[in-house]
């Protein structure tokens, strides 16, 4: 080999793993362990202080752990990861190494359900305050911006609606005001859209989709994008002061490039402690070793699904970005030549009713809360998710009462399309 960056493929399969050192084994073992032996005092003393890396507890870290972080930084493209137990432990653990109380950052409006609760309502406890801006307009986040403001927050492609964003004009923004651009990738997972050669600062990920991609872990990822000059920056106490429980150290001085991610892992996930299971772990090192290949077929299934959904007479609308008619089309073209993700929102001529008989008559498509499984999902989030809002509500989330969301699986679309034409009929 040479020393060119070995291929997107190569690096799920190979990244961050090697054989066994001890006992050969080639996959990944479980190191289902909660803690690990010091050398000696004095390896004990250099691991506390942050003198050495190594393994001390697996709240902090792990070697299975360890695997999927280098993984993941690798089809990333960042400098380092950090494995959390969930998508939502990942946003939260950015934020506190990131935020002070009376700090402010900005969001796409255009965001997962669950972040827009977590934002809104629990970051709120922490004096965390939330600005909302317009995904689709990014002078919107511009005029948002005041000396508080500690973050820009968005989706590379937003659930539900598959939204795409431009995150090239976001961190544009960003850079002018020197302010980090957060982007949550789980939608587009590395092989669709990598968020750094866009611009992004910062990489968070709900692993329990697409990455893992069997809907049989929760788990969480932030990457560090190295690019963010958090050194001698008073906003960022976390990164830029001294630590007093690490003899003063600074950690942008001493970690430099990576101090991101060892804030999340030394401050964070050691306070706060929502460590992800090595079991985990490696479920979703396995699903990471097929995702270009799985990636590829939701996307190609999903354009096929939404073809036959959109000439379908009982559905009024289908928001799928990689449809040439879609509005995000070119957006999608330009981020997401491969394919424009597998989750999208369609509109049913029979409103709230017909939302609710599509999805007690398909057989193929699983009715449930989850998106980015091999199998085909569907909701109506009327009548679930989104049933506590009022009307006006649930239609500035895109989810009125006509719409139903799909998550196209890996099954053969003339299966898919059968379902559906079927449940239709219904
Ligand atoms: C599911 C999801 C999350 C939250 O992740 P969990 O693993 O469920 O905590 C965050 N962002 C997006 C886009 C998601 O789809």
């Amino acid at each position: 080999m040479t020393d060119r960056l070995p291929g997107f493929n190569t690096r799920a399969i190979h990244a961050g793993a090697a054989p066994d050192p001890t006992t050969g084994a080639r996959a990944t073992p479980i190191y289902q362990t909660a803690s690990f032996v010091f050398d000696d005092a004095e390896h004990a003393a250099s691991l506390f202080g942050l003198e050495a890396f190594g393994n001390i507890y697996s709240r902090i870290t792990n070697p299975t752990n360890a695997v999927l972080e280098e993984r993941v930084a690798a089809l990333e493209g960042g400098t380092a990861a950090v494995a959390v137990a969930s998508g939502h432990a990942a946003e939260f653990l950015v934020m506190h190494a990131l935020m002070q109380p009376g700090d402010e950052f900005i969001a796409a409006d255009r965001l997962y359900g669950g972040s827009i609760n977590q934002f809104n309502h629990s970051y709120k406890n922490f004096g965390w305050n939330v600005v909302w801006a317009k995904t689709d307009d990014p002078a919107s986040f511009e005029a948002a911006i005041t000396p508080r403001t500690k973050a820009i927050f968005c989706e590379s492609i937003a659930n539900p609606g598959g939204v795409i964003t431009d995150i090239a004009a976001l961190s544009e923004i960003a850079k002018r005001h020197n302010i980090p651009l957060i982007v949550d990738n789980t939608m587009a997972s590395p092989y669709l859209i990598r968020p750094f050669e866009h611009g992004a600062d910062i990489v968070v990920h709900s692993a329990t989709k697409f990455l893992g991609g069997h809907g049989n872990s929760i788990g969480g990822l932030v990457v560090d994008g190295g690019t963010f000059p958090w050194a001698g920056d008073a906003r960022f106490p976390m990164l830029s002061a001294p630590r007093p429980e690490y003899a003063g150290k600074i950690l942008a001085e001493t970690f430099g490039n990576f101090a991101l991610a060892i804030a999340v892992r030394v401050l964070g996930l050691r306070d706060l402690g929502p460590a992800l299971s090595p079991f985990n772990a490696f479920l979703l090192l396995s699903g990471i070793e097929t995702l270009p290949l799985r990636m590829q077929r939701h996307c190609d299934n999903a354009l096929a699904v939404a073809t036959f959904l959109q000439n379908h007479p009982a559905v009024a609308w289908v928001s799928y970005a990689g449809l040439e008619t879609d509005r995000y089309h070119q957006l999608a073209r330009r981020y997401t030549p491969n394919g424009a993700g597998a989750v999208f929102t369609l509109g049913l001529k029979g409103g709230y009713e017909a939302g609710v008989k599509l999805v007690s008559s398909l057989t193929l498509f699983s009715h449930l809360a989850n998106i980015g499984d091999t199998r085909s999902l569907i909701i109506h989030p009327a009548s679930t998710t989104h049933r506590q809002l009022t009307d006006p509500q649930r239609i500035a989330a895109g989810a009125g009462p006509e719409v139903v969301r799909l998550s196209v699986g890996l099954e053969d679309p003339q299966d898919l399309i059968e379902d559906l034409d079927a449940a239709l009929k219904v």
